[in-house]
């Protein structure tokens, strides 16, 4: 894809997203599109952040990072999204560069992330990620153990979980899950939901997504270099 054809396909993911929320009965900036670079190179995101996206997602600390340094000087009021696995002991690096992390899903990571977040004095925004189709090979807590996780959360590592996000399975309708995740959120008071990607993003806003992961339907179909 050509920089051009990224700003058309970002022009496009909004007007969806506009669409949707006016079908079904939401305002359109209770969404918040997370572009997915993850894969891209700096010089594919430029025009995109050049169109005024500012809310950007990735999924590996160290590409992210070395990617957004540079992007951060030039446009200093970007949001970074990590929508990826997240070993705990990245998390010093993670609390550093994230606004926000989508996928606390274990005791030992939210200890970690607690400790850099008192040391660095920095609260990046946190979603517990919920692994809706009880996928082994898949992050996240299974939706039976969501409510002593962030019971946990909250009372021994005092972290605020501000919303959840799930992913899921590839071969499912992802209707009934994003009901699922929307149901455990409304049951713990959240109203935060990280849900739908480039396929599924309008049944995701009917089904209550604040958060929308937006990838290859901006910046065209991602090549299999995973680490970038
Ligand atoms: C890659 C990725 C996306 C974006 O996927 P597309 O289908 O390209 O829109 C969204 N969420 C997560 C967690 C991802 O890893």
């Amino acid at each position: 894809m050509s920089e051009n054809d990224a700003v058309a396909g970002l022009r496009q993911v909004r007007e969806s997203i506009s669409r949707a929320a006016s079908d079904y009965g939401r305002e359109p900036s209770s969404i918040t599109l997370v572009a997915v670079s993850k894969t891209f190179p700096a010089e594919a995101i430029e025009p995109v952040l050049a169109a005024g996206q500012r809310v950007f997602g990735e999924n590996y600390v160290q590409g992210a990072k070395a990617k957004w340094l540079g992007l951060r000087e030039r446009y200093p009021d970007v949001e970074l999204h990590m929508i990826g696995p997240l070993q705990s002991n990245k998390a010093r690096e993670a609390v550093e560069l994230f606004d926000a992390i989508h996928t606390l899903d274990r005791p030992s990571l939210a200890e970690a992330l607690a400790k850099e977040m008192a040391k660095q004095g920095k609260r990046p925004r946190l979603f517990v990620q919920v692994n809706t189709g009880e996928e082994p090979q898949k992050g996240g807590v299974t939706p039976t153990e969501v409510d002593a996780f962030l019971e946990a959360c909250r009372t021994k590592y005092g972290l605020t979980v501000e919303g959840l996000m799930c992913i899921p399975p590839a071969e499912d309708p992802p209707s009934p899950h994003f009901a699922l995740l929307n149901t455990i959120a409304q049951s713990h008071g959240l109203k935060v939901l990280s849900m739908g990607m480039s396929a599924d993003f309008d049944a995701a806003i009917q089904l209550g997504a604040t958060h929308v992961r937006v990838g290859s339907a901006i910046f065209g179909a991602r090549s299999l270099q995973p680490k970038v």
